[in-house]
């Protein structure tokens, strides 16, 4: 069992009445709610006592992973083993230590109380996961250059939003916070995830990500973890938000970076070749109850769409891949799908999306869909 190396927050609640509300307050949304001070065991005792998915045979270690769980039509197609890979690499546990006191009373669009509202101001712990959606790399060029020509340019080479982080100072993340001598280059990690898990810049000050925790047997040395700084995007309607969390680890940047060369690209692939298929495939990599990594397989089976081609507003899709508690803000990979008689299956042009609702066992939906790249 890995123990936790995030950053030490003081004064968290672990009042059981305060917990029973928070836990009651989640609905079926997905995040893994931790009631005591030893979050890592009281993880497994969620795994252990979950009553969605008691069996949770669903969710496949990333080193099992193998052809044998896909179903028919795609199980030869490697590109989809291809795809699988790098998100299940990209894939984060996120943990929230602070619940906003701007969460709205309702799901937008809904009757549901939106998550964790009736707790506002509180510090309990929850879990749930993200997905990273890019990288800014500061390059030595512009290290010589003297700071202020620094964050001009990311690695792919576009300008990114970089304004939610002053490169101008020294690197801010939690190391260098509490150090004589900080870093002076440094860049971003850009994470994907839910709005409902994670609210605004209040909760994101309060947050930490975990990479590459894959394995029950992960050591915590093998896991590295950054602080939230700033959030970009969000949309409570989409149930979509992007956060920034610096670091000065450029070799974690290059190693990430390689993934995300790859990743759109066989999204797309898979999407395109797959866009005469009538069989459906969904994929989720999560952390269901904040324990190791894992890849459920499934199908999507409904969408709920909100506008059309051009104005579209919303598509969220409903599919039998398993999550539970912790699987909150989780990737989605969409394929195929396509009604024979369809001619323009437009919503496959929107194959990722965030795992949101955890409504029932092989009833999961997503927050709304979009296209690769995100940023
Ligand atoms: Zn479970
Ligand atoms: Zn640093």
């Amino acid at each position: 069992m890995m123990t936790s190396n995030e950053p030490d927050i003081e004064d968290l609640t672990f009042d059981p009445t305060v917990i029973a509300t928070v836990v009651e307050d989640q609905g079926t949304f997905e995040m893994e709610v931790c009631g005591s001070d030893t979050p890592e065991v009281d993880l497994y005792k969620g795994y252990w006592r979950c009553q969605k998915d008691p069996k949770h045979d669903g969710f496949i270690q990333i080193s099992k992973f193998s052809k044998a769980h896909l179903p028919g039509p795609f199980q030869d197609d490697e590109d989809i083993f291809r795809t699988i890979e790098p998100q299940a690499f990209l894939t984060v546990r996120l943990r929230v230590y602070y619940i906003s006191t701007e969460r709205p009373k309702l799901f937008p669009g809904s009757s549901k109380p939106y998550p964790f509202a009736n707790s506002a101001g509180k510090k309990v712990s929850r879990v749930g996961t993200g997905r990273v959606d890019s990288v800014y790399i500061p390059s030595e060029r512009w290290a010589r250059r003297g700071s202020r020509e620094r964050g001009k340019t990311d690695a792919k080479g576009s300008n990114s939003d970089v304004s939610l982080l002053n490169y101008d100072g020294p690197c801010p993340c939690h190391v260098c916070r509490n150090s004589t001598n900080p870093a002076q280059i440094w860049g971003k990690v850009t994470i994907v995830t839910s709005t409902h898990v994670l609210f605004d810049q209040s909760e994101v000050k309060h947050s930490g990500v975990a990479l590459f925790y894959d394995e029950d047997t992960t050591r915590a040395d093998q896991v590295v973890t950054l602080s939230g700084h700033s959030v970009g995007y969000k949309s409570k309607y989409k149930d979509m938000c992007v956060l920034y969390c610096p670091t000065h680890d450029l070799d974690l940047l290059k190693k990430l970076n390689d993934a995300l060369l790859m990743y759109p690209g066989y999204v797309n692939r898979i999407t395109q070749k797959h866009a005469r298929t009538e069989s459906s495939l969904a994929f989720v990599t999560s952390h269901p109850h904040g324990c190791s990594k894992k890849v459920s397989i499934g199908a999507w089976t409904d969408k709920e769409e909100q506008g059309d081609n051009e104005t579209l507003e919303r598509i969220r899709y409903t599919y039998t891949a398993s999550t539970c508690h912790g699987s909150s803000g989780a990737p989605v990979c969409l394929v195929g799908g396509w009604p024979a008689e369809s001619q323009a299956a437009w919503w496959a042009l929107y194959p990722l999306a965030t795992h949101s609702d955890g409504f029932r066992k092989d009833c999961n939906k997503s927050g709304n869909a979009y296209r690769v790249p995100f940023m």
